[in-house]
């Protein structure tokens, strides 16, 4: 989709005069490419409607650069997409919070709680689960072994095989314990069905849950919308997780959920590590879908690593565009102090290419050697402010005992991101270097 949509904005970059026949063209690729990515057509011919209202209407007004407003029309009304208006729930400090999860079988619920658990914990929610799933076989013992890895104490009954007992049983249980967050995991089936609708919401009614959160599997395309609209039409659903975003979703079901539930994205399931797992910010991942890089979500992992203050040079030269060898062995060392390097390492323009297929741990690996070829380096090659000669590239080959076409690679590596880089500071799609960093 990211590739269909930039190929569209090229076009437009490339010709001569920007008419209204040239605006349909670019309308209809756009609009093409959406719909091959399981976007609703509704929702489709919605955007390329407002687009073309909003570029009419602004474009009189003279002066404007139309090229831009286009592409800026295009990439509000993505963002518009995915967001909702209303705002998700947010956890309250000292009361208990009850959380309900909910979806078909397989759309990755159990995993999901899991996830979520984990992630509340490590920001210092004292967290529990409740399995009340009695319908698929061995579906206490998966939440056993899931919640005893991220070590999350939970709730579970092999014998009885009432699911809202279960889940009520195990809610009031947790609630005298006095935990902040009790995330309870229902059943699914494998179609929407009467059956477990009623389930939900007796489970509904027992735990009274502050917020319900579907889960909805990201590759279930064009089905996502009607999929999504049942169960917000059954349960008082608040919240979306869409997983499953790894591999080849193509990402435009997760646009449709949004519209048909009008409730907000919450995070994505991002493979089925416990640390796969991210918040969800609508402008990002518009950016990420168009190929954009996600340069706010590197911001903001890279200041809850390290504060602003410690950075500001740094974030000063990515908003310029301006990005040397020494700022990427900087980039490579904040990065190492943060979590999950396979999701950090997605979020950073042109990053993504250098790990093969969920091989992080190669990644990591790769970039511990393009940092030792880096110490190799003189102040003057870090700073960019000589050429990389074949001779500096031998000698720093040799310096940190790699092959010179490893150097190569690094300066490859390097020669994208800071193209990459160069074009994201002059775009300003993304505000001033101020807003980007809240
Ligand atoms: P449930 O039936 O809704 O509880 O779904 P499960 O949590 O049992 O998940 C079904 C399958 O999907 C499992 O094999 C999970 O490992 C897998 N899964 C869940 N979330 C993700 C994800 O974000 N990415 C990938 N690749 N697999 C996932
Ligand atoms: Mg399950």
């Amino acid at each position: 989709l990211g590739q269909k949509i930039t190929a569209s904005f090229n076009k437009l970059s490339q010709a001569p005069i920007i008419d209204d026949e040239l605006l349909d063209e670019v309308l209809k690729d756009i609009s093409s490419a959406l719909l091959h990515a399981d976007v609703n057509v509704r929702y489709v011919a919605k955007l390329r409607g407002d687009v073309k209202k909003r570029v009419l209407m602004e474009g009189e007004e003279g002066g404007t650069n139309k090229r831009k407003l286009i592409q800026k029309c295009v990439v509000d009304e993505l963002i518009g997409l995915v967001s909702a208006e209303k705002e998700p729930y947010k956890l309250k400090k000292g009361k208990c919070n009850v959380i309900m999860f909910v979806g078909l079988q397989g759309s990755g619920k159990t995993t999901t709680c899991t996830k979520y658990a984990h992630y509340y914990n490590r920001k210092g929610w004292r967290t529990a689960l409740v399995c009340a799933d009695t319908f698929r076989a061995g579906a206490f013992d998966q939440l056993k072994q899931n919640a005893s890895k991220v070590r999350i104490p939970f709730y579970g009954d092999y014998q009885e095989t009432d699911p809202v007992k279960i889940a009520g049983d195990g809610v009031e249980l947790f609630r005298k314990e006095k935990y902040d967050l009790i995330i309870v995991d229902t059943s699914g089936r494998h179609k929407q069905e009467t059956a477990l609708f009623e389930e939900m919401l007796q489970v509904e009614e027992v735990v009274q849950p502050d917020d319900i959160v579907f889960i909805m599997d990201a590759h279930i395309g064009q089905a996502c919308f009607e999929q999504a609209k049942a169960f917000r039409d059954t349960v008082n659903v608040g919240s979306v997780i869409v997983t499953k975003f790894d591999g080849h979703a193509k990402g435009g079901g997760a646009l449709s959920a949004v519209a048909a539930t009008n409730c907000p994205i919450v995070f994505l399931g991002t493979g089925e590590h416990f640390d796969e797992f991210q918040p969800f910010d609508p402008s990002s991942f518009v950016s990420r879908l168009l190929g954009m890089g996600d340069l706010k979500g590197l911001f903001q992992t890279i200041t809850e690593a390290m504060p602003l203050d410690k950075q500001p040079e740094l974030l000063k030269k990515i908003c310029k565009g301006k990005f040397s060898l020494r700022d990427l062995y900087e980039q490579f060392q904040n990065l190492q102090k943060m979590g999950p390097m396979g999701q950090v390492m997605q979020m950073i323009p042109g990053m993504s290419n250098m790990l093969p297929q969920g091989a992080e741990k190669e990644g990591a690996k790769r970039i511990k050697r393009f940092m030792v070829m880096m110490d190799s380096c003189t102040d003057a090659e870090l700073d960019c402010e000589v050429v990389m000669s074949d001779s500096r590239q031998l000698r720093v080959a040799k310096g940190s005992g790699s092959h010179p076409a490893e150097v190569g690679q690094l300066l490859e590596e390097y020669k994208r991101m800071e193209k990459m880089v160069g074009k994201m500071g002059k775009s300003g799609l993304f505000g001033k270097g101020g807003d980007m960093t809240q």
